[in-house]
């Protein structure tokens, strides 16, 4: 069978190094919360690679928030809300919900990005692909 593409492994949150394992229990928008899995369930791979390694994730969260806040305001824009004094609390009350919605996706996907793209010398190994689950 042919590995699934590095983008398909992305969308679905699968482990970089072998594109199987899920990085995450729980959907991102369930009660109980999500967790990020601490070992890969396929490969093995610890997914926090050091002590204190998803704080960079906070920076790519940082940027995903700034460009959803942008792409929230221009949408209200186009959607007929008037850019007038009198809108401004609008604006804002679409922001912070806007924010509150998209926190769960940008916890989960700053994370993967930061796995997938900005982690030097962790890339796909195909021969886990194919390889049986290794069990810790
Ligand atoms: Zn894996």
């Amino acid at each position: 069978m042919k590995p699934i593409s590095k983008l398909q492994a992305v969308i679905e949150c699968k482990c970089p190094r072998c594109r199987k394992g899920p990085m995450f229990s729980g959907s991102a928008y369930s009660f109980k919360g999500q967790v990020t899995n601490e070992y890969c369930a396929h490969c093995n791979l610890r997914f926090e690679r050091e002590p204190g390694f998803f704080y960079v994730a906070m920076f790519i969260s940082y940027a995903m928030n700034v460009a959803e806040m942008i792409a929230i305001s221009v949408a209200a824009y186009v959607l007929g809300v008037a850019l007038t004094y009198e809108n401004l609390w609008v604006y804002v009350t679409i922001i912070i919900a806007g924010v509150f919605v998209f926190a769960p996706i940008n916890y989960r996907y700053s994370r993967v990005f930061l796995l997938h793209w900005l982690t030097p010398g962790l890339g796909f190994i195909p021969a886990l692909w194919e390889k049986q689950t290794v069990k810790p």
